[in-house]
């Protein structure tokens, strides 16, 4: 827990109980303070257990989803296409298409990648499988990321709203900054420079073979694109990932998952059409409660326990998540339960 009075670093001056104090003392206008501090386990471990024991059947719906292959090397070869159908247009068009198109197919498959970052492509005995089809799916993001992802994205389930742990939780400088709409404009558009950089400042960790063979595996393919087709397919691919994880309705996810727009409440499920695009990534709730049940199946995990998940809150346009995340002063970076688990308190 941060308690430290630290004069070069504002929005590291503050213990909790001060900034409840601001924070009522800020009224209406102030926004939030602090993140929500909590002191129980995360909901999800308990309401499995109680979905298992009341309906085993959800248990068969765990395990890889033969189809999730195919379509997601669909996806690629379809980039792959459009790289060699922009090497030659104007800049201009190459950003439109990049945003309009390539950007959208680009960020689903980083949905794609969380899917395959809990083995449902080829399933747990082939674990190493998943890996390597995670990066053939990354290929079109321009960037390595899946073995880095994949290396994070465990705590965020194991250690959900950690301390140090979870890095899908923005820092205290985030929260402490980007506190108006013009700021949260800003920092929706850097989304995926934070989501890159932030496991760097906050729970850095050594660097894995996986992840060299990741981001060799991309420089040799970016660099076969480049030799042929030239520097547009590159910007193509690498600023449509860019541009459409930050400002974009897809990216409402990100804020739709765990950012408190009800009190006491960490995950939100989405249920709109987006999914459709999105490997299911809205059915939040769901993935938490079971994360080993491929995006595919979770609407049936909702149809056969819709006694849990029907009275909670929910949301059901990302655009709107958006909208109210940059105008509503309620909610912002900060608006993140948190907790701490025994592990960050070592060292
Ligand atoms: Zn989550
Ligand atoms: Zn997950």
């Amino acid at each position: 827990m941060i308690h430290i009075n630290s004069p070069t670093k504002p929005w590291l001056s503050h213990t909790h109980t001060q900034t409840h104090t601001q924070r009522d003392a800020m009224g209406k206008s102030g926004g939030r303070g602090d993140f929500e501090w909590v002191y129980d386990d995360q909901p999800h471990t308990s309401r499995r257990k109680q979905i298992l024991a009341k309906y085993p059947e959800i248990k068969s719906l765990m395990g890889p989803d033969p189809q999730l292959k195919w379509v997601v090397s669909g996806m690629v070869l379809t980039q792959l296409l459009a790289c060699y159908l922009v090497r030659d247009l104007s800049w201009k068009w190459i950003f439109f298409w990049s945003y309009a198109f390539g950007g959208c197919i680009n960020h689903s498959l980083t949905l794609a990648i969380h899917d395959i970052s809990h083995n449902v492509a080829f399933g747990n005995k082939l674990a190493k499988w998943n890996r390597w089809f995670a990066m053939w799916a990354n290929l079109p993001i321009g960037l390595p990321y899946s073995a880095s992802f994949k290396k994070y994205h465990i705590d965020h389930h194991r250690y959900l709203g950690g301390d140090q742990l979870d890095v899908d939780i923005p820092t205290d400088f985030e929260g402490w900054f980007f506190c108006t709409p013009a700021r949260k404009l800003v920092w929706l558009f850097l989304q995926p420079f934070f989501y890159a950089l932030r496991p760097l400042v906050v729970n850095p960790k050594p660097v894995g073979q996986l992840e060299i063979q990741n981001a060799v595996v991309q420089i040799v393919v970016d660099s076969i694109i480049y030799y042929f087709w030239g520097l547009k397919p590159i910007v193509y691919l690498i600023a449509g990932s860019i541009l459409c994880m930050g400002l974009h309705p897809i990216s409402g996810h990100f804020i739709a998952e765990h950012y408190m727009f009800l009190k006491g409440h960490e995950t939100y499920s989405y249920y709109g059409p987006l999914n459709l695009i999105t490997f299911n990534v809205g059915y939040h709730m769901e993935h938490h409660d079971f994360p080993s049940i491929p995006g595919s199946k979770l609407p049936q995990v909702k149809e056969i326990a819709s006694e849990f998940y029907d009275s909670l809150p929910q949301h059901s346009s990302w655009t709107r998540v958006l909208w109210d995340f940059v105008f509503d002063d309620s909610i912002g970076p900060y608006a993140r339960i948190k907790r701490e688990y025994k592990l960050s308190k070592q060292g």
